[in-house]
């Protein structure tokens, strides 16, 4: 965890920040002392101190006028939140070319746009870090999770790759992998069910902790990695899944 100075004085751009993982995470940067901007398809939800911004990740033009106004917003940037995602379930043989192309022009192309947007303003921070938000989907084999997980995947390359190439820049890049987290996201797959309630129970039962992840604990991990306490760590993906993968448990 960190302390409120932590980012006293830092600037920070979280993408899919009006929700879930990526509003914990913009809430627990700006109570650390952080100024933070949320770029975000939605940002109504966003309020003081908080700055919104509304783009689509998938819109290179939008990406780069978002990424300029936060910039000009907070007065600079250090700290890029790569975290806007959406799901996809099946096999490969559920999801035709065009639903592939969708969901990896998000998860995938979306981290590319907004990293190459803020990397001339990271350039400029003696703090630079950028965390993405990868899952446990890029390495455990999930079941029904072909596309997803594919993505997820080459968020993990993506971000050991951009490590390396921006280490002797002094930008750090890492990734958090969380399991199972309670977040609006899960709270839609879990109403689309016959029995919502008895379909948690069955999903926290399946957790090695017996309950799902909190957004707030992912978004501590990446507070971590995006602050100067992590300041040697650069190309790691830190698990956040409730001992998911270190006890080498799959969900099912
Ligand atoms: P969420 O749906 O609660 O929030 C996602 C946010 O991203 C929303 O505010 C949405 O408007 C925004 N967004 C979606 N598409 C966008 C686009 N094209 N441009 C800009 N913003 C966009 O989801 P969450 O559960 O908080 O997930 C956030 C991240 O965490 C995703 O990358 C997801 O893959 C990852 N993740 C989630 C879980 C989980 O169990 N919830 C597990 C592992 C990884």
């Amino acid at each position: 965890m960190t302390d409120a100075q932590d980012f006293d004085g830092l600037k920070a751009l979280v993408t899919g920040g009006a929700s879930g993982i990526g509003r914990a995470t913009a809430d627990l940067l700006a109570a650390r002392g952080a100024r933070v901007a949320v770029l975000d398809l939605d940002p109504s939800s966003v309020e003081g101190p908080l700055l919104g911004h509304r783009a689509d990740v998938t819109d290179d033009a939008s990406v780069r006028a978002a990424v300029a106004a936060a910039a000009e917003a907070l007065g600079g940037l250090d700290v890029l939140v790569n975290n806007a995602g959406i799901g996809a379930q099946g096999t490969v043989e559920d999801n035709d070319d065009a639903e592939w192309h969708r969901v990896l022009d998000v998860n995938v192309l979306g981290i590319v746009r907004t990293t190459r947007a803020a990397l001339p303003l990271l350039r400029r921070s003696a703090h630079a870090a950028v965390v993405n938000t990868c899952s446990i989907a890029a390495t455990a084999g999930l079941p029904r999770r072909a596309l997803y997980s594919a993505t997820k995947g080459a968020v993990l390359s993506l971000t050991l790759a951009m490590a390396a190439d921006h280490v002797r820049e002094g930008i750090r890049v890492n990734c958090v992998n969380p399991g199972t987290v309670d977040t609006p996201w899960v709270g839609r797959l879990l109403d689309a069910a016959a029995d919502p309630a008895a379909e948690r129970a069955a999903l926290e039962a399946r957790q090695p902790t017996g309950r799902l992840v909190t957004a707030s604990e992912v978004a501590g991990a990446i507070a971590y990695l995006a602050s100067p306490l992590s300041g040697a760590t650069t190309g790691t993906a830190l698990a956040v899944d409730g001992g998911m993968q270190g006890l080498r448990l799959r969900p099912v």
